[in-house]
C-alpha cells in the first residue's frame, strides 16, 4: 500500500492544488482541528484491512496499516508534548466490539513517537449515529452533545482514528477539547476518504 504523492491540504489531509496551502475549504472555513495527518487514501485494500482490525481484531494488520502513516508523521512536526486521544467510543459500543481499534493504533503510534496516549481525555456519552434527516447543523449539534470533555486537557491533543470521512467526529471532538482549553488538535488517521459529495449526505462518520 502506497500514499499517493499528490500535494495534501495540511488542515483536512484532502487533496489540493498547492503543497503546504489549506484547501479552500478550509481557508474559507477553518474547522476547529488545526492539522491532519492521513497514512492512506481507503482504497478497497486498505477497507478490508481496516475491517479486519475494527471487525475481527486482527491486529496483525496493524503494522500494514500503520507504516504510512508513521512514514508522513516523519516529515510532519509536531509537539513533543502533544498527547494521542484515541477517538472514543461510547461504552455501549466499547463493551460490544470489546477494544476500540482507535486504540490500538494510538497505542502503535505511541511507541514510534514516544507520545503519551490519554484514551479518557473525552468521554463519548452518545452512541446515536447522526440522522440522514437532520440538516448539517442539526448533525453537528449532536455530534458535539455526544462528547464531553475529561478536565485537565493538555495543550495539545492529537485525535487519532482509523478513517476520516467528512471529519465532523474529529472537528466535534476538536470543539469540546478546545472548548475545555486545548489550545491545537491534531488529527492522525490511518485513512483518509475523498471529500463527499452533496449525495453522500448518508455517508457519515460513524464509530
Ligand atoms: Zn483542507
Amino acid at each position: 500500500m502506497r500514499q499517493d504523492s499528490a500535494p495534501k491540504c495540511p488542515v483536512c489531509a484532502l487533496p489540493t492544488t498547492v503543497a503546504g496551502q489549506p484547501c479552500l475549504d478550509c481557508h474559507q472555513t477553518p474547522p476547529p482541528f488545526d492539522a491532519t495527518v492521513a497514512g492512506l487514501g481507503f482504497e478497497p485494500g486498505v477497507r478490508h484491512l481496516i475491517h479486519a482490525l475494527k471487525y475481527r481484531h486482527d491486529t496483525a494488520v496493524l503494522e500494514a496499516l500503520c507504516a504510512p502513516l508513521r512514514a508522513q508523521l516523519c516529515a510532519t512536526d509536531f509537539a513533543p508534548d502533544a498527547v494521542l486521544l484515541p477517538m472514543p467510543l461510547h461504552p455501549t459500543r466499547l463493551r460490544d466490539r470489546g477494544f476500540n481499534q482507535a486504540a490500538l493504533i494510538a497505542t502503535a503510534l505511541a511507541r514510534h513517537t514516544g507520545l503519551r496516549v490519554m484514551p479518557d481525555l473525552v468521554r463519548r456519552t452518545r452512541s446515536d449515529p447522526p440522522q440522514v434527516t437532520q440538516t448539517a447543523a442539526e448533525r453537528r449539534r449532536a455530534l458535539r452533545a455526544a462528547f464531553e470533555a475529561v478536565p485537565p486537557v493538555p495543550q495539545r491533543v492529537i485525535v487519532v482514528d482509523d478513517v476520516m470521512t467528512t471529519g465532523s467526529s474529529a472537528a466535534a471532538v476538536a470543539r469540546v477539547l478546545k472548548a475545555a482549553g486545548a489550545q491545537w488538535v491534531g488529527v492522525w488517521v490511518v485513512a483518509r476518504t475523498p471529500k463527499p459529495t452533496a449525495s453522500d449526505a448518508n455517508y457519515l462518520d460513524m464509530t
